[in-house]
């Protein structure tokens, strides 16, 4: 998501006179945009601030920007810390940032930390920067209602949101006007979603998914990110019957041990998701499974751990992030006992070795088969197109340039340890 708000605020200060830089000691106003979920993201924040001193130092006029969840959670507390820091703006209301700019201009900080999301994307220009790339982000939801025990969204990007229907609709439009193929619907909670719909009723992702499905020229839709407890029988179905639907799900488990998903409050056992899984895949025998885990969360035990190992083998994701659990200012969790760390780095390595086993299984399968591959940039080498296939995973090409943003049928002829390696079918 951070993706797609630095790309609205690209578009916001384009508006506003400026253009994409390319290189800091020629800005005039940098903007980090920042991530909160662990501790490590927000440190570096101080450590990427402390970096830009010379710069700004040799260069009085450079004006800085904090904007994303580390400057909704620590709000004038970075420009305490930072002095050299001239705006803070949360994820809610960067659309506000030329105004700030300016004020910075005339020498006057300011703190921008309120949640206007309804505002937000009434007010966020669109298509005023080139794309270059076939594939683009959407956000339709934003925030979240459901307060895990380990998680800081609910405190930075405010309560739930859906956008209306409509608006997503005519946004997805434009996108496939500029030459996009495939778009990733953007939501901390994205299948929490329940927007104004274009006939006015309520409409579920389900619903949003068909709509942009009838969009001439979007030939794929994703997406990210999922709590399996909003997995819809609506969306399940669209997952059998929308062919532009990807056969790629990322639904976040965290935790095999149903005493630790209790812990966490994510509101279901680790039985009721392997049966959702069963029912996904009864729809979409090929989708291909992806997860987040959490190791170390207070109170985790040897065994509660193996249950994560057993989960893992019994479902067999195809692709995974996996972190050590971090205690997060104003969370439940934080206040609880801690795992020591070398406890908790031994597990996650442990983890990792069956993630990455299960990831290395679902990409040599793919050998001898025919994967359909979005040609997104060129690749590393001459002659090269690199793109995804349809389960999300990276696939390079030896091809004519043409070819880039378009579909093609390619035959996988090897499985590398991060991607595979094709060639185009005819
Ligand atoms: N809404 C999604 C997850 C969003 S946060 C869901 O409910 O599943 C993205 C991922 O970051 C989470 O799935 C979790 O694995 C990880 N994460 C969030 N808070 C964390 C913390 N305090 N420590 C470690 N990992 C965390
Ligand atoms: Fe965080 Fe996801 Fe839980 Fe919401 S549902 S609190 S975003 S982990």
């Amino acid at each position: 998501m951070n993706v797609y708000d630095s790309e609205r605020m690209a578009e916001t200060m384009a508006v506003a006179g400026y253009s994409v830089g390319c290189s800091e000691k020629d800005a005039d106003l940098i903007v980090l945009n920042t991530c909160h979920i662990r501790e490590k993201a927000t440190e570096k924040i101080y450590s990427e601030l402390g970096r830009l001193k010379p710069l700004k130092l040799s260069n009085p006029s450079l004006r800085v920007a904090v904007a994303g969840c580390v400057a909704q959670a620590e709000g004038e507390e970075i420009i305490a810390r930072q002095p050299l820091v001239d705006i803070v703006v949360g994820p809610q209301s960067y659309h506000q940032l030329p105004e700030l700019v300016s004020k910075a201009e005339q020498g006057r900080k300011s703190v921008a930390t309120d949640f206007l999301a309804d505002e937000k994307f009434e007010r966020l220009p669109k298509a005023a920067l080139p794309r270059k790339s076939p594939t683009a982000f959407l956000t339709v939801q934003e925030g979240c209602d459901k307060f895990c025990t380990f998680c800081v969204v609910p405190y930075t990007r405010g309560a739930e949101y859906s956008r209306p229907a409509a608006r997503i609709v005519a946004e997805a439009a434009q996108l496939a006007d500029r030459g996009v193929r495939e778009i990733t619907l953007l939501g901390q909670n994205v299948n929490a979603y329940h927007g104004e719909g274009v006939d006015g009723r309520q409409w579920g992702l389900a619903a949003l998914i068909r709509a942009i499905a009838d969009i001439g020229g979007i030939e794929r839709i994703r997406y990210t990110t999922s709590h399996p407890s909003d997995m819809s029988g609506d969306l399940i179905e669209a997952h059998a019957s929308c062919a532009k639907l990807m056969p790629y799900l990322h639904l976040p488990v965290q935790s095999g041990s149903d005493k630790i998903l209790k812990a966490m409050n994510r509101k279901h056992t680790s039985g009721q998701y392997l049966r959702l899984i069963e029912s996904i895949r009864r729809a979409r025998p090929d989708i291909l499974i992806s997860g987040d885990f959490i190791v170390g969360f207070p109170g985790e035990t040897e065994s509660d751990f193996e249950d994560t190992l057993r989960l893992v083998d019994e479902i067999g994701y195809g692709q995974s992030y996996s972190f050590r659990y971090s205690p997060r200012p104003g969370t439940p969790a934080a206040e609880r006992v801690q795992i020591p760390p070398d406890v908790a780095s031994e597990r996650l390595r442990k983890l990792q070795l069956l993630l990455k086993k299960h990831q290395r299984a679902a990409q040599d399968s793919m050998v001898g088969r025919v994967a359909t591959v979005l040609f997104e940039r060129r690749g590393r080498q001459e002659g090269q197109l690199a793109g995804k296939s349809e389960y999300l995973q990276a696939v390079h090409v030896d091809c004519d340039e043409k070819k880039l943003g378009e579909i093609a049928e390619v035959r996988i002829i090897r499985s590398e340890p991060n991607s595979l390696a094709g060639e185009l079918v005819n």
